[in-house]
């Protein structure tokens, strides 16, 4: 699952990983809390103040969170401790993703990394079932052994629903490493991993289509929900690989525009306009000051600028100041650069070097190069060998454009 531009804010960090929340994380945490505060537990144990419902809802609450959290370390730890890098864990409205750097360069490695995470959520529930017994609270006080049951069983719940063998849920990950170790070809493991994955996603359609239909609208509806997602993140993670595999090895030194236009930051919106946008035919420049890039401008931030303002309003006050978003190393991949854009929302990055802008590369260069090498032909097994991937099986272009038939 790749939507990585997503909105969200990082939280702490453990052991070197930065966990971040989604805003609609915030949606999942309200939902659960006011369930079980306001629905569960009042109805499962009656009599108590609503005050400490509230304080149980919380506890549980926060340990559900908790739990996911671990689900998720457990696969960032194993990813570090095999080379595989983790530095994020993001929670969104469906739970957790851990961010591997890449994929993973061999079938043993992923399979150790997907495993973690059920194996962890099994052990939890287990702990979580075990502790009002092993503290001796579980008759003194029903309501909070049942909060830890309640937690037994999510545990176990999240474990088994990662189990299913769909990419990219951790069973379909599993199920690829099989195919993959087997194979040798890592592509069509994928691909097979991912039409499970929308396998899966249809069958939880029509499990809370009848859902919804027995009457249960909010359990029905949220399958749905997860299932749309999961079908969606199956698709689109594929075709994040099949990008990769059509970019090959080249780089953005290859495709970078060399010594680009540029405005100063001092320059006037309307001169900018005149002077650059009107007569080269690009959607956006770097922006200069005393000769160091300190933002991008591009039509957007010109659109926002009310006509009236531009005459008066310098390029400074209305670009898109620079960060590391926006700046790419001319080593990187081209799919990094890709990636990148989608994450920064722009649609070109400036090529630094030394602190020093070297170059330009835009999304409509890139688009344009695949389309090249999609028309000559070329696909994985001509990359250059220079990639730091894993040795992959060669296969024999399919007939069938797997990009065609992954759009949903
Ligand atoms: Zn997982």
């Amino acid at each position: 699952m790749d939507g990585k531009s997503r909105q969200e804010f990082d939280l702490f960090k453990i052991a070197g990983v930065q966990i971040a929340i989604d805003y609609s994380w915030l949606v999942i945490f309200v939902l659960v809390l006011w369930s079980l505060s306001a629905g569960y537990f009042p109805e499962v144990h009656p009599g108590y103040p609503t005050s400490e419902y509230w304080l149980v809802g919380i506890v549980a609450t926060l340990l559900f969170f908790a739990s996911i959290v671990t689900h998720e370390l457990s696969h960032a730890m194993v990813g570090n401790s095999l080379g595989q890098p983790v530095k994020r864990i993001s929670l969104f409205i469906f739970g957790g993703m851990a961010h591997l750097g890449h994929e993973p360069t061999d079938a043993k490695a992923e399979l150790k990394i997907a495993a973690a995470g059920p194996l962890t959520s099994f052990v939890l529930g287990v702990c979580f079932f075990w502790i009002p017994t092993l503290l001796g609270f579980r008759h003194g006080h029903p309501m909070w052994a049942s909060v830890f049951d309640y937690l037994g069983f999510i545990n176990i719940a999240l474990g088994l629903f990662n189990l299913l063998p769909g990419f990219p849920l951790d069973g379909g990950r599993i199920l690829r490493a099989a195919i993959w170790a087997r194979t040798g070809d890592f592509r069509r493991a994928t691909a097979r991993a991912a039409d499970w994955g929308r396998g899966i996603a249809w069958g939880l359609i029509v499990l809370g289509a009848i859902e919804i239909f027995a009457g249960a609208l909010v359990g029905g509806l949220w399958l749905i929900f997860i299932a749309l997602f999961l079908k969606g993140a199956a698709s689109s993670s594929y075709q994040g690989i099949i990008m990769e595999q059509v970019l090959g090895g080249a780089r953005v030194r290859d495709l970078m525009v060399h010594d680009p236009e540029v405005i100063d930051a001092g320059t006037t919106v309307a001169a900018a306009v005149n002077e650059h946008f009107a007569h080269h035919g690009y959607s956006g420049f770097p922006v200069l000051e005393d000769g160091r890039p300190v933002g991008m401008l591009s039509i957007a931030q010109i659109r926002d600028c009310p006509p009236a303002e531009r005459a008066t309003k310098r390029v400074a006050e209305v670009m898109r100041p620079i960060n590391q978003a926006l700046e790419i190393a001319p080593d990187a991949t081209l799919a990094q650069a890709l990636r990148q854009m989608s994450e920064a929302e722009t649609g070109r990055l400036l090529v630094m070097e030394n602190d020093r802008l070297i170059g330009l590369v835009t999304r409509s260069a890139v688009a344009h190069f695949i389309m090249i090498r999609n028309e000559l032909g070329f696909s994985a097994d001509e990359r250059s060998t220079d990639r730091s991937g894993a040795p992959r099986g060669a296969e024999p272009p399919t007939s069938n454009p797997p990009a065609a038939s992954a759009a949903s």
